[in-house]
């Protein structure tokens, strides 16, 4: 009897709970719209945004790095991801010398042809395509808005991490506007001065050479990459710092530079504004001495500098402070340098570095996160090397088994035109599909890279 009394009670008081239900989500809602968030609807859609750049690195340089890893095709994280499409990357005519480059992607011609071509990183950053050289500048050499504003508009923090320089061309691309890349002092001190960016991390340590040991002396020359020896001083010190969050107030570089150092950033309680220097000169591992063309992973690895895979975490660690989200540049630096050497083995150990800084991204959104808030993109600025399986044919580099170097070919020492990959996880990735109008007869699907910013302006709300 006691029981069918409270049976009846509840199913009286279930249709009460149901309306109540029905009044609350809805006002909850509104007082969620009304609070200090005034930006579009669209804005809730992606919480943080991370690109990752694997430099010069085309479809046969991921399956060169597949198979000498796994012994297969398809073995990396981002290969399963949702949209998986192509890109063009042809830059955009404006100086009158460089009359060597071609300024379009022909699918009619490209796949005959091993025609060499440029690209520039400030076309993915702005959605302009520039002359070969520019950083985020126009061919008119008007400034253009790199898509990390966009997310500083937006409440939320930014940050560029790669395997070369922090000064390079790709993380300058995202932050910074200057008429020449190779002006890394200027650029620097424009990302550490001047820029809102809250995590920069990169080689170019003035104290360490390209094997990780310490210089004997210190030239100003040394000092170029990290902005010259006074902003590399006052970071030392940490009294440089600037408005990063526009609240008013000076936010402090906090510097990092030893192994141990990095390590500790990937967990627990960390600074807002963090800018890591490796102790070594020019590229993680790249440029270290040894047999250039030795098979991946003889020439032992510098143990005194940290992986772009722990640098990944600990930007995350940093980034993931801000509860508005932020947007995270990585960048694998040196496949290009390797692309252009015809270095295989070297071009295996830096996209091998690349993937497991992929997989350290993905772990990140399973476990602080998750894929209906981050978007992940995967891809590449440009394809290097004309690499395939056969000389002067395009075909599929050979697989020859896991830790055994697949037959591969190289036929240009720069820059090419091919179209590059790109993998996408998270919201809004049937933007991609959108984008991806043009037709090619081998990749199919393309879109271009100044659809790259068009498709990330679009889930945030910017016009
Ligand atoms: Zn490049």
């Amino acid at each position: 009897m006691k029981e069918d009394g409270v049976m009846k009670k509840t199913k009286k008081i279930m249709p009460l709970l149901l309306l109540l239900l029905i009044l609350v989500i809805p006002l909850s809602a509104c007082v969620n719209k009304g609070g200090t968030n005034t930006a579009s609807v669209n804005e809730k859609a992606v919480k943080n945004v991370i690109i990752m750049i694997s430099d010069g690195c085309g479809a046969n340089h991921i399956l060169a790095t597949d198979y000498f890893s796994n012994g297969q095709a398809g073995s990396q994280v981002y290969e399963a991801f949702p949209a998986r499409y192509y890109v063009s990357t042809y830059s955009a005519g404006k100086i009158e010398t460089d009359d060597d480059a071609r300024y379009t992607y022909d699918p009619a011609t490209i796949w005959s042809s091993f025609d060499e071509l440029k690209a520039s990183a400030t076309a993915m950053a702005s959605g302009t395509k520039t002359y070969n050289g520019a950083i985020g500048l126009d061919p008119n050499q008007k400034e253009l808005r790199n898509i990390a504003a966009d997310f500083e508009e937006h409440g939320k923090s930014t940050g560029v991490i790669t395997s070369v320089e922090l000064s390079h061309a790709t993380p300058a691309g995202f932050v910074t506007h200057h008429p020449d890349r190779r002006a890394y002092l200027e650029i620097a001190n424009q990302m550490i001065r001047e820029s809102a960016t809250d995590v920069i991390m990169g080689a170019g340590n003035p104290r360490y050479n390209d094997d990780g040991e310490q210089r004997s002396s210190i030239g100003d020359d040394d000092y170029a990459f990290v902005g010259g020896r006074e902003t590399w001083e006052a970071l030392g010190n940490g009294s440089l710092g600037n408005d990063a969050d526009g609240d008013g107030d000076i936010d402090q570089w906090h510097l990092i530079q030893t192994k141990a150092e990095f390590t500790a950033l990937q967990t627990g309680t960390v600074p807002n504004r963090v800018i890591g220097v490796p102790e070594v000169y020019s590229s993680l591992q790249y440029n270290r001495s040894g047999d250039v063309n030795a098979d991946p992973f003889v020439v032992p690895l510098l143990e005194t500098v940290p992986s772009l895979a722990v640098m990944t975490r600990g930007a995350l660690n940093v980034l993931d402070n801000d509860p508005d989200g932020f947007f995270l540049l990585i960048e694998g630096g040196a496949i290009d340098w390797a692309a252009s050497n015809n270095q295989s083995g070297r071009m295996i150990e830096e996209e091998t570095d690349f993937n497991q800084a992929a997989a350290a991204v993905s772990d990140w959104v399973d476990a602080n996160s998750s894929w209906s808030e981050t978007l992940v993109i995967v891809t590449s600025d440009h394809e290097t090397g004309y690499l395939t399986g056969t000389p002067g044919v395009y075909d599929e580099v050979i697989n020859n088994g896991q830790s055994i170097m697949p037959t591969m070919a190289w036929n240009s020492d720069s820059h090419t035109n091919q179209l590059v990959p790109i993998f996408a996880k998270g919201p809004g990735v049937d933007l991609f599909e959108k984008y991806a109008v043009g037709s090619d007869p081998v990749r199919g699907a393309y879109l271009d890279n100044t659809d790259i910013p068009k498709v990330i302006r679009e889930l945030l709300g910017v016009k």
